[in-house]
Order: C-alpha cells, then sequence, then structure tokens
C-alpha cells in the first residue's frame, strides 16, 4: 500500500509540473516550485528526468533585477499528441502540440459501408501523413461512431460501420499504430475535444451532445468523463420521447436516434424539398416552409431529451455538436431555447448555457484529447 502512496504521489506531482510548464511556459523553476509547492530538490529531479526524456527543453535565460538570471523551460517543439476519427464516409487526424494547438491535419475520404480493409489502408494513408511531419508522437487516440469498448475497441455497434462490427479495433489498428493507442467513442470523444479544445474548456460540469450519424452525448462530470457503471452513459440517443414511436435499431420503440441520426434527417429533407442531395449541407441553399417545419419538429423533440439532461444532471453547459447542428444550428437553437422550458424546472435550466459548438473535426482532436488527458491528468485527482 505504501508503494502504491507512493507511486501516486510521485504521478501527482509529474502532472503538476507538467501542467505548470502547459499553461505559463516559458517558465523558471522556481515558478513552478512556487506554484507546486514541491521542494527544490524533488523539482530537480523531475526537471532532470524530463531533460533526460527529451519532454521539456531550455528556452533561454530571463534576467532579474537581482542574483542569477533564470533557465527558462518550455516543452520540446518536436513533441505532439495525435488524434484519428473514423467516420462512415471519412477518416481525419490531427496532430496537436502539448500546448495543445494544432500542428497539422490529414484527411482521406470513402464510399459508405465500405469494408474493413479498405477502411484501414485509408486510417494507415492518414497516420503515415501525420508521420511524415516528423514529430515525436506521445500516442494516438483512435475514434469511432458507434457502441464502443474503451479497453479493447470492441464495437458492439455501428449502424454506419457495419464492416467493423463486432471487430477488436486495438487487434485491427495496433499493428499499424506504432505509438500507445487509446480507443473511444467519437460522442465522448467530442466531449473531450469541447474540454480540452472548445466551449468546455475551464467548464468542470458540462455535457456534449452528438446529432450526426447517430445522436450519442459525451457527460464531462467534475472535469472527467463519465461513464457509468456498464460504461455505457450518455445514450441519449436511446432516450424514449414517443411512446409506440418510431422503431429504433436498437429494438424500441419512439427512441430520439429514430427521429433525429443524419440519414433519416437527410430523407425526410429530400421527400419534404423534392430533391435527392446526398448531404444535409446542400439544404442550405434555401430553407422552405416544409423544411422549417420540420426543424421545428426536431428542435422540439431534442429539447425533450434536454430537458430531462437538464433536469438529472444540470449541467453548466449543453454543447451541441456534429452535422445537424453545423447546418442548421442557427434555425434550432431558438427552438430549442424556446421549447426547453416546459420540459424541465426553470431553476435548474437558468444555470445552464445551450450553445453550438465552433470546433471543426471535434472528433480527431477528441482522440488527441484522449492522449492530452493521459499526459497532463491523473483520475481522481485535481493536479492544476
Ligand atoms: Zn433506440
Amino acid at each position: 500500500m505504501e508503494l502504491k502512496n507512493h507511486t501516486l504521489i510521485k504521478r501527482i506531482n509529474r502532472v503538476k509540473i507538467l501542467n505548470s510548464i502547459r499553461l505559463h511556459a516559458p517558465i523558471a523553476r522556481s515558478q513552478i516550485a512556487d506554484m507546486t509547492g514541491l521542494d527544490r530538490k524533488s523539482l530537480t529531479n523531475f526537471i532532470s528526468e524530463f531533460l533526460a526524456e527529451g519532454i521539456v527543453s531550455e528556452a533561454g535565460k530571463q534576467e532579474q533585477r537581482m542574483g542569477r538570471p533564470f533557465t527558462m523551460l518550455r516543452f520540446a517543439d518536436n513533441l505532439a499528441a495525435g488524434g484519428i476519427y473514423i467516420a462512415p464516409d471519412m477518416t481525419a487526424g490531427v496532430l496537436v502540440d502539448l500546448s495543445g494547438n494544432k500542428v497539422v491535419s490529414a484527411r482521406r475520404d470513402f464510399s459508405l459501408y465500405s469494408p474493413k480493409e479498405l477502411i484501414i489502408s485509408k486510417v494507415k494513408e492518414v497516420y503515415e501523413e501525420l508521420k511524415a511531419s516528423g514529430l515525436k508522437m506521445y500516442g494516438f487516440g483512435l475514434c469511432v461512431p458507434g457502441v464502443i469498448e474503451s479497453g479493447s475497441g470492441l464495437v458492439r455497434a455501428s449502424v454506419n460501420l457495419p464492416s467493423l462490427v463486432g471487430r477488436e479495433l486495438r487487434n485491427d489498428f495496433g499493428p499499424l499504430i506504432q505509438e500507445q493507442l487509446y480507443i473511444e467513442d467519437a460522442s465522448r470523444s467530442k466531449a473531450l475535444a469541447e474540454k480540452w479544445f472548445g466551449a468546455g474548456r475551464g467548464a468542470s460540469d458540462f455535457v456534449c451532445v452528438d446529432l450526426d450519424v447517430g445522436v450519442g452525448m459525451g457527460i464531462v462530470n467534475n472535469r472527467a468523463l463519465y461513464k457509468g457503471a456498464a460504461d455505457y452513459a450518455g445514450e441519449i440517443g436511446h432516450v424514449v420521447i414517443e411512446r409506440n414511436g418510431r422503431l429504433c435499431r436498437c429494438g424500441n420503440r419512439g427512441c430520439l436516434e429514430a427521429y433525429l441520426a443524419r440519414n433519416v434527417v437527410l430523407d425526410e429533407m429530400n421527400r419534404a424539398a423534392g430533391t435527392h442531395f446526398l448531404r444535409l449541407e446542400d439544404f442550405n441553399a434555401g430553407l422552405n416552409g416544409n423544411l422549417q417545419t420540420l426543424l421545428e419538429g426536431y428542435g422540439a423533440k431534442l429539447a425533450m431529451a434536454l430537458g430531462t439532461v437538464v433536469n438529472l444532471l444540470s449541467p453548466k453547459i449543453i454543447i451541441l455538436n456534429g452535422g445537424l447542428v453545423e447546418c442548421f444550428g442557427n434555425v434550432m437553437l431558438p427552438i430549442i431555447s424556446r421549447e426547453i422550458s416546459s420540459c424541465c424546472l426553470g431553476e435548474t435550466l437558468s444555470s445552464t448555457k445551450i450553445l453550438a459548438s465552433d470546433l471543426e473535426f471535434s472528433a480527431a482532436f477528441g482522440g488527441a484529447s484522449l492522449v492530452l488527458s493521459d499526459i497532463f491528468e491523473v483520475p481522481g485527482h485535481f493536479c492544476v
């Protein structure tokens, strides 16, 4: 037990120092000591380790009014965390430096319902393009829409990537991606992306609702992703909003996703407009009365489910994300704001902001966030 505690304390101190550098670089050893409360000897040992590992480098001297100049420290500029998102029809990857700035991105498209061999080969191309940057990778986070086991990467269900269902992604991508590999479902990854890069920065409790090929939700509770007892927390897409309603792919009736999944929305809008568009973006040229009515209905249904979220979780922010919001957020947000007040307690709602995400490729950033979380966080401990 004593050894376990010692290892944990060492890990917490290491992470505190790394966060001081992440948030305040260039920074001197004495400033890190003031921020972390660590004694000089321990700090010197940690910094020597970081310099030897190549994580930290010296960034010149800063003159002082009295005494010797400070040697400033910052992260080595050749380090990166990677994220790759596999969507139903494309794969996108990003690299971010350890301070969270995007360094490079890559993308490859493929057809819907492609075989797994083709998907793996496109991911390989993205990975190799990112690796060509020459940066030293800390790890890669791989994100896929569906019901995914985060450890093995077993894809339990994925309507739009059927060739990956039943596969253990760690087996398929482990031999390809040489760095440490993290795997998570896309909706939760998007919540992490908001926490590190988007509207969730600085918020300890928020949710991110993903309205795309499916409907999912990542819950950030006390700064950490909440997964629930069976690792399924956040399945807002299968909240029933209409008794005996439309059949959902899960087998139940009246689930939110049966009304708001991207392909369902696309089909309905095409029928209403007499068009044959393949993408939601194509409707942005003009929303006639029929389409406005449809969007009103989508907003009202979403407000019902979000009202339940507000009542149960009282999140500080609800961030809406995904294709439906990217295309029609400006129409749907006012509808949601109007409708949600009749679906939850006013006192609770008044503490919750509802807004649209402004992150592009957020699931790929979510992958990189999995890596950053491992470097800069210790589960159950606040290390900033
Ligand atoms: Zn369902």
